[in-house]
């Protein structure tokens, strides 16, 4: 009796727990886990924890989707010595008189923005009208993104290198006084950094230091925002490809994702100075004036905007840079000061918190800001594609 009741206990015990627990699966599985899925869908679904991931997943999906395929290769090489590529997906008329031009990774780190964009966009490709073709530019500075650098192998940022004039040179004054602020000549070392760019921001003015600090500057090799010494190779065989293969297009609609600059996961569409009308009545009121006390912009020398009717001078071009916002442009330019100092001062290795800082400053590792990326990315391609 006693047996028997002890085994009717654990039976019913073991009966208890198991529908417990299943009450417990069924629970998490349809409440709580739902959210999660939708998570996994949009953010971890498409975002690549680093460049290799990001370029294999490209060029794999580039091809499933039915695609061609094309790698501009370059001679920078990755942390292992890998070696590195632009890598183009091409969709839709081989002599298109009309494209939609999207790219990724022109400063490197920034790239991972784009580059789920771009995933996300390859996983669901849009019907193209007959005339037309979407080309898919994935990371124009590969090494920037695989070695967690905003800048390409030599240390030039490349969204000042376009320059029409070839002329090499020049600095704004203001940068040539901050220099030994900007880029100290020793290993990353706290340094009361942000008090003294708070200083400096009391008393020059937030525009004015910006346009000085970010514009651009063609003197110091080592510095941030170093526009180089000549055409480098990334943007001058990206531009011949374009020159190339572009010869029958008539309108192009260029797409350019960039991180860093504005309202954590807002998005500014920047554009040139003298397309702010137009582009503003394509694009609406995302469309950010050029002037820097009016907006998060400000004008630059040699950015990839202005090459691209340089290289199809047939064509009538709308240029937008998309800019998704992720810290204070305080906090992004100390990231930058300090992965820029290990770079040319220490080992220059991955596994230093500079770069884990830099990573996260450009690519937060938060779901509602790659969520965002990934809507607002989807929502301008659809305005680009509608406005072809
Ligand atoms: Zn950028």
């Amino acid at each position: 009796m006693a047996a028997v009741t002890i085994e009717k206990f654990a039976v019913g015990a073991v009966f208890t727990l198991v529908s417990a627990s299943s009450i417990d699966w069924l629970v998490h599985r349809y409440v709580y886990q739902k959210p999660a899925e939708v998570h996994m869908k949009l953010s971890g679904k498409f975002f690549s924890p680093d460049y290799f991931t990001a370029r294999d997943r490209f060029r794999e999906i580039a091809v499933s989707a039915g695609g061609g395929l094309e790698t501009i290769p370059l001679d920078a090489k990755g942390p292992n010595a890998e070696a590195l590529g632009i890598d183009i997906a091409w969709f839709g008329a081989a002599n298109p008189r009309r494209v939609l031009l999207h790219s990724s990774g022109l400063h490197g780190v920034e790239g991972f923005a784009g580059s789920a964009i771009q995933f996300q966009l390859l996983n669901d490709v849009p019907t193209l009208p007959e005339d037309a073709a979407l080309i898919v530019v994935h990371v124009l500075n590969p090494y920037g993104m695989a070695w967690l650098r905003r800048f390409n192998e030599n240390n030039v940022d490349l969204n000042r290198n376009f320059l029409a004039d070839r002329i090499y040179a020049g600095a704004p004054p203001t940068y040539g006084a901050l220099n030994s602020f900007l880029n100290p000549q020793s290993p990353p070392a706290s340094d009361l950094f942000i008090l003294k760019a708070g200083w400096l921001i009391l008393t020059e003015g937030m525009p004015a230091l910006k346009q000085a600090v970010v514009g651009g500057q063609y003197e110091y090799p080592k510095g941030l925002f170093f526009g180089g010494k000549h055409f480098e190779q990334g943007p001058e065989k990206y531009k011949t490809f374009l020159t190339d293969r572009l010869s029958s297009a008539e309108r192009i609609i260029a797409i350019d994702v960039h991180t860093g600059l504005g309202k954590h996961g807002e998005d500014t569409l920047l554009v040139e100075e003298g397309d702010y009308d137009v582009l503003r009545s394509m694009f609406g009121e995302r469309v950010a004036p050029s002037e820097p006390d009016r907006s998060v912009a400000y004008r630059i020398r040699g950015a990839l905007d202005t090459m691209i009717p340089q290289a199809v001078p047939k064509a009538q071009v709308f240029s937008v840079t998309q800019e998704f916002g992720t810290y204070s442009a305080t906090r992004v330019l100390h990231a930058l000061r300090e992965e820029n100092r290990w770079h040319h001062y220490g080992a220059g290795t991955l596994d230093h918190p500079t770069k884990r800082i830099l990573k996260e400053t450009f690519y937060p590792q938060d779901e509602t800001w790659q969520e965002s990326v990934l809507n607002r990315g989807k929502e301008l391609l659809k305005q680009g594609l509608s406005k072809l």
